[in-house]
């Protein structure tokens, strides 16, 4: 596409520092780590540690630098991956001695892990009186994060955030995991890079910071980042300084956007000319309509079959810890030499947000047992194609599973009541007649199909067409509320009611002998 470069020969590549994200459980510490790891910054020190906020910064010991994204938490990491943006090297694992593991350290684990990043812990409040750094070795050992000093691969580094105990042993073990990592780039090629953070400035317009990865920027550069295109008009560093070249692991703020706003995980090409990088926005807006109509491929439990796949993600929900571990063993045996079943994520309460990131960012489909899902991430569901399905019994769930490595599930829609609604009363308005109802229970819907009822016997079907709420129109119309209708293809009477049909979409289970 815009930037075919040959593939960089090994003497080009120069050692980069490593970009490190941290991640933990709420209040144990990840933003007074960050904190103390900036004032621990030799350079920003002198300074008077003066830094502005910009998305990421970076930190010099003597022993080399280190960049920080300062968006820590793994529901930020996991949405640039599911937007196919790879930036962190390492995460740091925040976990407080005191509490222990928790819910959030787990998904932290597992969020990190599908990323295939190394983790290093750091078990953060050591200064307290009832802090067990042993303890939180043992508990995430189980969790398969075993220390190094055990046999393990994970550093676990004591410290205290607030008074600023093994800092530099943290940022040390994090410059010996890079050396390990061996990570390089080369620096004399047009910059290549991720959007971290961008937003619209008063004075400045609109502004971007991106992790420059390969290559480097300088000002004067046309670029693309997302459907965002432009010239470089200024670089601007994490110390609020102009600078005129950004390199590797380098995070700068970019001036000079036009077009629309870049989003985190967009990636970020210089491109040879402002013509070529009119010609990609152009082509990207095009692909991005085209992308909107087209639904999203996602796998499903009905293509998982088809689609060849060596391995089915899964992530699990559910009401106890008993199920979770339940359907987890029960879910992984169904696995086949074609075929493995692998529970990427499984945990406790409905399905959040950063479930669902991670789902769109591993291709994996979410099975929910005795939870539902928040009503935002399952908009970010709908919007990314995932798959959430509810179940209310295990063998349910496992069969479904089951019969989709067979493919033999197929998809059938089903008449749902959603709504009951009685008719009290009857208007003539020019040639319609408009029943004045009420709903009894649940919800009338516009457009859904509907089952006239007379004496408790149906009597026809047909279709809600107009559904009004005193003289304005209404897609839903809730219980207890009242509601003027028209009814297609039934001749209803006073003292008549309906119920309310959706149709839903399920899928069937085929015998294996068919
Ligand atoms: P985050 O939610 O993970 O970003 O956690 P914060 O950094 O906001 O810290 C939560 C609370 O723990 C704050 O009241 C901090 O002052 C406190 N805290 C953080 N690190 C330490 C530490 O090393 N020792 C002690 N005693 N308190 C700490």
């Amino acid at each position: 596409m815009c930037c075919v470069m040959p593939p960089a020969s090994p003497e080009d590549l120069k050692a980069r520092p490593p970009v490190v994200t941290v991640m933990g459980h709420v209040d144990h510490g990840k933003t007074s780590l960050l904190d103390a790891i900036r004032s621990a910054d030799v350079a920003s020190g002198e300074a008077g540690g003066i830094t502005q906020h910009i998305g990421a910064y970076q930190v010099h010991i003597n022993k080399g630098t280190i960049t920080f994204l300062d968006t820590p938490g793994h529901e930020a990491f996991t949405a640039m991956r599911s937007r196919g943006a790879k930036v962190t090297d390492i995460v740091i694992l925040v976990v407080s001695a005191t509490d222990g593991v928790m819910p959030q350290t787990v998904e932290a684990i597992d969020h990190a892990k599908e990323a295939r990043v190394p983790i290093i812990v750091a078990v953060n409040k050591i200064d307290l009186p009832g802090a067990n750094p042993q303890k939180i070795r043992q508990d995430l050992a189980a969790k398969g994060l075993v220390p190094e000093e055990w046999g393990g691969k994970n550093v676990f580094v004591d410290l205290s955030a607030k008074k600023r105990i093994n800092i530099d042993k943290l940022l040390e073990s994090v410059l010996l995991q890079a050396e390990i990592l061996e990570l390089k780039a080369n620096p004399d090629r047009p910059a290549v890079g991720t959007v971290v953070e961008s937003k619209m400035d008063k004075k400045r317009g609109a502004v971007a910071t991106v992790l420059i990865q390969k290559g480097s920027a300088k000002v004067g550069d046309s670029f693309v980042m997302g459907l965002s295109g432009g010239k470089i008009k200024a670089l601007v560093g994490d110390s609020g300084a102009r600078i005129e070249l950004a390199g590797p692991s380098m995070a700068v703020e970019i001036l000079g956007l036009t077009g629309q706003m870049p989003q985190a995980g967009d990636t970020f090409n210089v491109v040879e000319n402002e013509r070529m990088s009119r010609e990609i926005i152009e082509k990207r807006n095009r692909i991005a309509r085209e992308e909107a109509l087209a639904h999203k491929h996602h796998v499903s439990l009905l293509n998982v079959k088809a689609s060849h796949l060596k391995e089915l993600p899964i992530i699990i929900k559910a009401d106890v810890s008993g199920s979770v571990e339940v359907l987890k063993d029960s879910l992984e045996k169904l696995s086949t030499p074609e075929i493995s079943v692998r529970v990427i994520h499984a945990g406790l309460g409905n399905a959040s947000e950063s479930d669902v990131l991670l789902a769109t960012a591993s291709n994996a489909i979410m099975l929910l047992f005795h939870v539902d899902i928040d009503a935002r991430a399952k908009e970010t569901a709908d919007k990314n194609g995932i798959e959430v399905r509810p179940y209310q019994i295990i063998y349910d769930l496992t069969a479904d599973v089951k019969a989709s490595l067979e493919g033999l599930l197929e998809p059938e829609t089903v008449d749902v009541t959603v709504g009951k609604v009685e008719i009290r009363q009857e208007f003539k308005i020019r040639h319609a007649r408009i029943a004045g109802c009420q709903v009894m229970e649940g919800k009338a819907v516009r457009g859904a199909k509907i089952k006239l009822m007379r004496g408790g016997q149906p009597v026809g079907e047909g279709r809600l067409e107009v559904l009004k709420r005193f003289k304005d129109e209404a897609k839903e119309v809730e219980k207890g509320l009242e509601c003027g209708v028209t009814l297609q293809g039934v001749e209803w009477q006073l003292g008549d009611s309906f119920e309310v049909l959706v149709q839903e979409k399920r899928v069937r289970r085929l015998t294996q002998n068919a």
